[in-house]
């Protein structure tokens, strides 16, 4: 029997995507899927050319430019109609506060993955403290407080940032319940995150791993990844960053925090995507993961801080323990010990991976019942069933944008929110059946479980969740 699929509302006026890279090429038939709207007015805005045949083939008009800080509003003006459409930007390079300010001003509903800045932001900028997610955040933050309400911009509404956010709050649920405090959800920050602090959790890993893999071995030189390459290797050279908890004692020498803004998070003087802590996820059990700094460990953070920002009485320590595919590790392994980014960049094509899953989720750690992950468990053999031209890990990603964008037109003048502030039952509602299994696992692993003996380690013993054993240093 042939699937039928929801199509949740119409967009009138221009559909305009900004970028079509592994993301964008797997967005595009969802938003076809679910949405009513006349074809004639999708644009799809990519620099490389090489888009064009399979665009044209899908009857999709293609608009071979680069957006910059000088063209944008030419660029963009002249394909979005003031107050129509959407405009889903999956692009790297493109700055998102100005598109989501430019959007806004003219009343078209606005939707991306991540904070991207204008390109040169990663490489060139010298301090460090602005080379932050906090800094990027804050920004959109500051944005967002001096223009309340008016058109609905959703900020990094991927996978993680985005759809992780909506797991911590399935899983406080779970957790209230087999703690025996089950309680109805909250409807307010405030409650969010008073629920999150009298249930324990000291704070919360986004705990991944991705066995994702392909026959061919990887050869030198080149740079595999299941999602894109420049956007991880620009992160992954960000400092290590994460969401700082009041329950932590101790803090590496080399970290710093913010005087302005939220407040809710440090960075450490080191590249992210080098830097190893513990964590733990269902199918290998503990592992490594890297510190790569993401939006959602100062969000997740910022959100459930209690009391004053600057003195909080509650606030959960909040950060990425990222095991990317093999492949990927490897990667970055020969580009940290040459000081070289690899100059082929690879992206898993669904059709060559041979085997393996992106299991993403949030382990909530610290509380009466040690640690609870709660996330999806996605094949790419279930992804290639569920939806076309995309692995596991891309699925997870389009499929919350595509949640994001059914909230926002639910929701059209929320003003700029994350995803932390959004309904996030709507959004599982009709992301779930795309994240193939969604469990919750418990396990009384901690990151002194096993630890080695045979050499003397910096570790608190009386404390197993403090982030001085999660840190491998
Ligand atoms: P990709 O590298 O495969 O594709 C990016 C595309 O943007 C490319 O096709 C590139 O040509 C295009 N582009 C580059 N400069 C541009 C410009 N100035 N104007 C318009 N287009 C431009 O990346 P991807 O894997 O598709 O990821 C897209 C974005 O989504 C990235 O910013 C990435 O960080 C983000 N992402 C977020 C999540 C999440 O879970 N939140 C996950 C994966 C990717």
């Amino acid at each position: 029997m042939a699937v039928t699929h929801p199509v949740y509302h119409s967009i009138d006026g221009p559909v305009v995507l900004i970028g079509y890279g592994s993301i964008g090429r797997g967005t595009l038939p969802l938003i076809e899927r679910h949405f009513d709207f006349d074809r004639n007015n999708v644009v799809v805005i990519e620099p490389n050319e090489a888009a064009e045949g399979e665009l044209s083939a899908r009857g999709v008009r293609h608009l071979p430019v680069a957006i910059t800080k000088a063209n944008y509003r030419d660029v963009l003006g002249g394909v979005l109609q003031p107050g129509k459409g959407f405009c889903v930007n999956l692009s790297v390079d493109t700055s998102s506060l100005d598109l989501i300010k430019y959007c806004r001003e003219i009343g078209v509903p606005y939707i991306d993955t991540v904070v991207e800045p204008w390109e040169g932001f990663y490489f060139k900028t010298e301090d460090n403290s602005h080379r932050t997610n906090y800094a990027l955040r804050q920004a959109v933050r500051d944005e967002a407080a001096a223009n309340p309400g008016g058109t609905t911009a959703v900020s990094c509404c991927g996978a993680n940032p985005g759809m992780v956010s909506w797991f911590v709050k399935e899983a406080l649920l779970t957790l209230a319940r087999d703690l025996g405090k089950e309680t109805p959800a909250p409807s307010t920050r405030q409650d969010w995150a008073k629920l999150m602090q009298r249930l324990g959790v000291k704070g919360v890993h986004i705990a991944e791993r991705d066995t994702q893999v392909r026959l061919e071995p990887r050869a030198p030189g080149h740079f595999v990844n299941t999602w894109s390459v420049e956007g991880f290797t620009a992160e992954g050279y960000q400092p290590a960053e994460l969401g700082w908890g009041t329950h932590e004692k101790w803090m590496p020498e080399n970290a710093s925090g913010h005087t302005l803004g939220c407040r809710a998070g440090i960075w450490l003087a080191q590249p992210g995507a080098n830097t190893k802590v513990r964590t733990w996820c269902p199918t290998p059990g503990p592992q490594f993961g890297f510190l790569v700094t993401h939006n959602e460990a100062i969000s997740i953070a910022d959100y459930y801080t209690v009391g004053d920002p600057v003195a909080p009485e509650f606030r959960p320590t909040c950060h990425y323990a990222y095991h990317p595919c093999d492949d990927a590790v490897l990667s970055l392994h020969e580009m940290f010990g040459s000081n070289q980014i690899p100059e082929v960049h690879h992206i898993l094509e669904p059709e060559e991976i041979i085997d393996g899953i992106d299991e993403l989720g949030v382990l909530l750690y610290g509380h009466p019942k040690n640690a609870l992950w709660y996330g999806s468990r996605l094949s790419n053999d279930e992804a290639r069933q569920l939806a076309p031209d995309q692995n596991a890990t891309g699925l997870q990603v389009s499929s919350a944008v595509l949640a994001g964008m059914v909230w926002a037109l639910e929701n059209p003048n929320a003003g700029i929110v994350e995803t932390d502030e959004m309904d996030h039952a709507r959004c599982l509602e009709v992301q779930r059946p795309y994240l193939g299994p969604v469990e919750a696992h418990y396990t009384d692993w901690t990151p002194l479980t096993d630890r080695q003996t045979q050499f003397p380690e910096d570790i608190d013993e009386g404390d197993p969740w403090q982030f001085r054993n999660v840190l491998e240093r």
